[in-house]
């Protein structure tokens, strides 16, 4: 019998006919973006949803980070300290500004930025740190604060995985300078393609403002340099509908997680990333860690589940320090921890509407 193709994770679509009720008055309004009805909607929402004090919309996840940086007017060339364990719009993001990123090492037990190693990379140079909540696992953000405060440095959180996690009981998107999420059609929660930057000065506001809207601040009016990076009403409105799926769609995914967890713990070779007691979790990926006792490697794994057509990814690697456009070009740091995670990491599919039969066939197949 010939199995259907299973990919890593599966675009969430809310009802069919709730979307075309939805953007019938925005089809008959005729007004299909610049910051319309829909979108002023999807801000007050989402941030009540996310519990953050201000948001802005963008017209992905990408650029909402290339603009906060830029919005943050850092000297040309200064240097923001990242982890390449990451998507490489992290770091594309940073020297897109003209900035040089320092890539610090990552722990083993989250793959977050090891932050007992930020302190010895800081320059008179240094600009910025920009960790990433990567897979949703949070960084730790005391530690972190302590050192941006003690150097006077800016910190923005690439928090693209973390949609919708709490910490300590206020939303992700409140610590730091600002975070940036990603609303792409992969993503937790998505708008098709979008993104948002989040953050408490209400003058990152104004300033992303110019940035996503070309500066322009009347008909005849233009005050700053600025690009294009708006969420389109369409985009609006599949957020909204999602929005109100949300929920049920991490709970979907939570189950199908944990049925891996406690399926897979017990097979040999196989680790999972540490949980933190005081942050929540929003089920975005499925991560799992290939140690030499595990009876393949991790590449031999991905390979015979994509014979079975099952098409696993290798999020993260290679490490975006290693990717042909950033390799040899900045400051050689060691990255072994990085390196291992990218090493033995494989992503496993888990979206709302996998099948609980795959899942267990997944395991099965895992088991070896
Ligand atoms: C998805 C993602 C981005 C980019 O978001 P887009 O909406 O695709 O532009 C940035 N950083 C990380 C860590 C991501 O996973």
């Amino acid at each position: 019998m010939v199995q259907e193709r299973i990919l890593v994770t599966q675009s969430s679509m809310p009802p069919y006919d709730e979307f075309i009720q939805a953007i019938r008055p925005l089809w008959d309004s005729c007004w299909l973006t610049n910051m319309g009805a829909y979108h002023k909607e999807l801000e007050i929402k989402l941030k009540e949803y996310l519990d953050v004090p201000e948001i802005s919309l963008m017209v992905n996840g990408h650029m909402a980070l290339e603009l906060v940086i830029q919005s943050m007017g850092f000297p040309k060339g200064a240097e923001v300290i990242t982890t390449p364990f990451t998507f490489v719009s992290t770091t594309h993001a940073i020297v897109r500004n003209d900035l040089k990123p320092v890539f610090c090492d990552v722990k083993m037990c989250d793959g977050t930025i090891d932050e007992t190693k930020i302190e010895e990379l800081i320059t008179e140079n240094t600009a910025a740190i920009l960790p990433v909540h990567v897979y949703g696992n949070i960084c730790n953000i005391e530690a972190i604060q302590n050192i941006a405060d003690k150097y006077g440095l800016k910190v923005i959180y690439d928090a693209a995985h973390a949609f919708g996690v709490k910490y300590k009981g206020k939303g992700i998107g409140c610590y730091g300078d600002a975070s940036t999420f990603s609303f792409h059609a992969t993503k937790v929660f998505h708008t098709i393609e979008g993104g948002a930057v989040t953050f408490s000065d209400k003058k990152i506001y104004d300033k992303l403002y110019n940035l996503k809207n070309f500066g322009i601040r009347g008909e005849d009016l233009v005050v700053a340099v600025g690009a294009n990076a708006k969420m389109n009403e369409f985009s609006a409105v599949m957020g909204l509908c999602n929005l109100r799926h949300i929920d049920t769609a991490m709970h979907e995914r939570k189950i199908r997680y944990q049925a891996y967890r406690e399926k897979l713990q017990s097979i040999r070779g196989m680790r999972f990333f540490e949980d933190n007691p005081l942050a929540g979790k929003n089920y975005a990926y499925m991560p799992v860690l290939i140690t030499d006792d595990y009876h393949m490697t991790r590449d031999g794994l991905y390979e015979y589940l994509k014979q079975k057509n099952i098409f696993t990814r290798k999020y993260f690697y290679p490490l975006t320090s290693e990717q042909a456009c950033f390799k040899n070009k900045y400051k050689n740091v060691q990255l072994d921890h990085a390196r291992e995670l990218s090493k033995r990491v494989l992503a496993l599919p888990i979206y709302e509407k996998l099948d609980m039969q795959n899942v267990y066939r997944i395991i099965d197949l895992l088991k070896g």
